[in-house]
């Protein structure tokens, strides 16, 4: 087979600014070796998230000089309500300025105390949204999806017989939704199949619990069952999707991923009552009902993306750009979540720095070596990001420590991705000298963004 290329030519281009090994030692002292921290500027590659950094298409650009700008029933919110509707068949959509805000507000209306959601791995945010209207969140993984280095071709499913479990102990009158992560974002990037989304709708309609997507990555996901699963083969995605979404009761998306736009986000549901109390929700929190927050050319900008993202070329090398980086990092011994996921590489940061205790935040110390070795940001998925403390004050560590690699969409070449693998193979190599790292300043929610640390001598 012939060499899978970008399927895109550059018209536009930014400029990279180079820093030395000196200056980045500096920086990162100065930025408390939190990566969130540094400037932009001062990074050479950056693979902090996939999340609002894609590259937009000219057609893309051309929607946006043509958004309408109208305060209440823009155009442009009827082209954005038709490309969603024609990925979902969801009758109701509800454009937020990201998916945050989409959480925050099916959550603020179906959370509070006493409540639990349950799903196979909620994305950080889900969570944070969850735990601040005063319920629960549970993640049921299957088991494939709790070993890093063990391939199966669909670790993003949910454990069925620990959800049936589940909500026998809890009751079915607790748990206001259920909610499939596609692709699983924090477990790694890995798919969800059709058959465990149909089997999750199964329990869900017998025990009478809404089940939504939380759809970001869904193109990528659709792209995956289409390569790995038996009778998709010669379906498009389009058709894998709308099978996808035709057994969830409602979505919540980031338009950051999967809809190659900078900004945007949405709810779509079919339950005539609970979208009401959304977009009454929409109004105080975010705008009118045809705009949630965003300006009419940001809604045209995500109905072309939605669209575009679902071409199977640009998929094609997408995944495989992924691949590639993994397989190079394989080949070289380097501990990496297998196989390769949708948008990131994922490294295991708890054997590739064996020699630091979980307390020290090892995935926190390989992503500053990272940075200081080649100016490469990634950004720990782990403990200090879902560590918790007991009662003593103790941590209680995050199952996995994972850094996480995301690749930007459309953004970089074969030749940066080529680099970002020398820069982590020589960091390998010289593993034995890194050293932890201890909190010195964090805050009760989300601290991974903003945490300051210093190293442990
Ligand atoms: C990014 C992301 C979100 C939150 O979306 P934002 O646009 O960043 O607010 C929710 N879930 C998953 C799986 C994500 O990747």
């Amino acid at each position: 087979m012939n060499t899978i290329i970008e399927p895109f030519k550059i018209k536009s281009v930014e400029s990279i600014y180079f820093t030395t090994t000196e200056q980045r030692k500096s920086i990162l002292e100065k930025a408390c070796y939190n990566p969130f921290r540094i400037k932009a500027k001062d990074v050479l590659i950056d693979l902090l998230t996939d999340s609002g950094t894609s590259a937009m298409s000219s057609n893309q650009w051309a929607g946006i000089m043509q958004g309408d700008e109208s305060y209440a029933g823009s155009p442009s919110f009827f082209r954005f309500e038709e490309s969603v509707k024609s990925i979902t068949n969801m009758p109701l959509v509800i454009p937020t300025h990201q998916g945050r805000a989409a959480e925050k507000i099916i959550f603020t209306i179906l959370g509070g105390k006493g409540k639990y959601f349950i799903s196979n791995t909620l994305f950080d945010t889900t969570r944070a949204n969850i735990e601040f209207s005063g319920a629960e969140g549970i993640d049921l993984i299957c088991e494939e999806g709790k070993h890093p280095s063990i391939p199966a071709p669909f670790k993003g499913n949910m454990d069925i017989n620990a959800l049936q479990k589940t909500i026998v102990n809890i009751g079915a009158e607790n748990i206001p939704m259920v909610i499939l992560t596609v692709t699983n974002n924090s477990g790694g990037g890995q798919p969800v199949s059709m058959q465990n989304i149909k089997e999750v709708q199964k329990i869900c309609t017998e025990n009478k619990i809404p089940l939504f997507i939380d759809a970001c990555r869904f193109a990528e996901n659709a792209y995956f069952i289409k390569m790995r699963e038996k009778g998709f083969a010669d379906k498009s995605i389009a058709e894998i999707a709308n099978e996808m979404f035709s057994y969830a009761d409602g979505c919540t998306m980031s338009a950051k991923k999967d809809a190659f736009a900078n900004i945007g986000g949405f709810l779509a549901m079919r339950d005539l009552d609970l979208a009401m109390q959304c977009r009454n929700l929409l109004i105080v929190t975010e705008g009118f009902t045809t705009y949630g927050g965003l300006a009419g050319r940001d809604l045209e900008a995500i109905a072309i993306g939605l669209q575009e993202i679902m071409d199977e070329h640009y998929l094609q090398y997408r995944i495989r750009s992924i691949e590639y980086l993994t397989n190079k990092l394989i080949e070289a011994g380097v501990p990496v979540m297998q196989p390769a996921g949708g948008h990131a590489v994922y490294i295991d940061a708890k054997k590739f720095l064996s020699h630091i205790p979980v307390e020290q935040y090892p995935g926190q110390a390989l992503v500053c070596s990272l940075y200081e070795q080649g100016g490469v940001r990634g950004v720990e998925i782990g403990s200090l990001m879902f560590g918790k403390y007991d009662k003593a004050g103790k941590l209680i560590p995050a199952q996995l420590e994972l850094v996480r690699l995301a690749i930007p969409r459309r953004v970089y070449t074969q030749s940066h991705i080529d680099y970002v693998s020398e820069v982590i193979i020589e960091v390998y190599n010289n593993r034995t000298g890194i050293k932890g790292l201890t909190i010195i300043e964090e805050t009760p929610m989300l601290r991974h963004f903003t945490a300051k640390l210093s190293p442990v001598l």
